[in-house]
């Protein structure tokens, strides 16, 4: 989106294709994305079938499908928040990607997304059959989607590994579904069943106050971004994972502005702290 090159980007078939996320693939060796689980899943996001309460629990192969991604309901080691919250910060604004601990969950490439693809992206483009690609609508010359198959999975997952793992999207690199649990953003907000279910799982550690002092500036970043949706360059954010994300990359204006009230004493005015979030997510 304009102004937000770097928000991983999915797009909703019943929202006029706006914004999205997404992430990682499957592993080859059986696990799934990240750090020693080798590929991962991704995202994006447009109308499922699965977001259509007409459809939930009625379509058999839905139904099975989610059971079997969901049925482990233990929690997940999300790691200590504060190195958490730099890796996933970077890879929101480098592109560099994400090890996520995915495990078996492959919800991602399976939740109805289409994936954003940069123009930049050349090595991922000549990887994908061209029948598999068109134009994103309202973004510029050359940037393109990638849509799913009849059941809502990512055309490039095969065997529920990603077939170009190595050259995945960026979009793919830099989804994390424990953004929802870092930014507070509850379930019942994440348009996306499958994903939702699996962001509540993460557990992060708290080794110490700065862990704690970060979390809270992720969540008061949340917060205020839903109090002001001036801050979005489209005027609201597109749905949780962009608002989600949005939080990440701004938090750093409340923690310089925990800092300044400490000094000073004195609580900034919405309007300058509207200003300085601009400025941070744009840059
Ligand atoms: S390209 Fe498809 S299969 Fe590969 S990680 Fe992205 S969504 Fe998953
Ligand atoms: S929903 Fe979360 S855990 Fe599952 S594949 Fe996506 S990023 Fe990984």
């Amino acid at each position: 989106m304009a102004g937000f090159p770097v928000q991983p980007q999915i797009y909703h078939l019943n929202d006029q294709f706006r914004e999205t996320s997404r992430r990682s693939p499957p592993n080859p060796a059986g696990g799934l994305f990240g750090a020693g689980h080798g590929p991962a899943t991704r995202l994006g996001s447009l109308i499922s079938l699965l977001n259509d309460p007409a459809n939930c629990g009625r379509n058999p192969r839905i139904e099975i499908g989610f059971r079997s991604m969901c049925s482990d309901e233990q929690q997940l080691p999300g790691g200590v928040f504060s190195t958490w919250l730099s890796e996933v910060d970077a890879a929101l604004n480098t592109g560099s990607g994400i090890d996520v601990p995915c495990g078996d969950c492959i919800a991602c490439c399976k939740s109805h997304q289409f994936i954003h693809i940069e123009p930049t992206e050349t090595e991922t483009l000549s990887r994908i059959p061209k029948e598999l690609l068109f134009p994103a609508p309202g973004e510029g010359p050359g940037n393109m989607l990638m849509g799913y198959d009849e059941h809502g999975c990512c055309p490039m997952l095969v065997e529920d590994s990603c077939s170009i793992y190595s050259h995945r999207p960026r979009t793919c690199r830099t989804y994390d579904c424990r953004v929802f649990p870092a930014s507070d953003i509850k379930n019942t907000e994440i348009d996306i069943p499958l994903i939702a279910h699996q962001a509540q799982r993460w557990k992060f550690t708290y080794e110490t106050r700065h862990d704690q002092d970060l979390r809270s500036a992720v969540q008061a970043t949340a917060d205020f971004l839903r109090r002001h949706p001036e801050c979005f360059a489209d005027g609201s954010p597109h749905n949780a994972t962009h608002l989600a994300t949005m939080a990440i990359k701004a938090h750093k204006v409340f923690v310089r502005m925990d800092e300044e009230r400490k000094n000073t004493g004195q609580i900034p005015e919405d309007r300058k702290v509207v200003e300085a979030i601009i400025a941070e997510i744009r840059n």
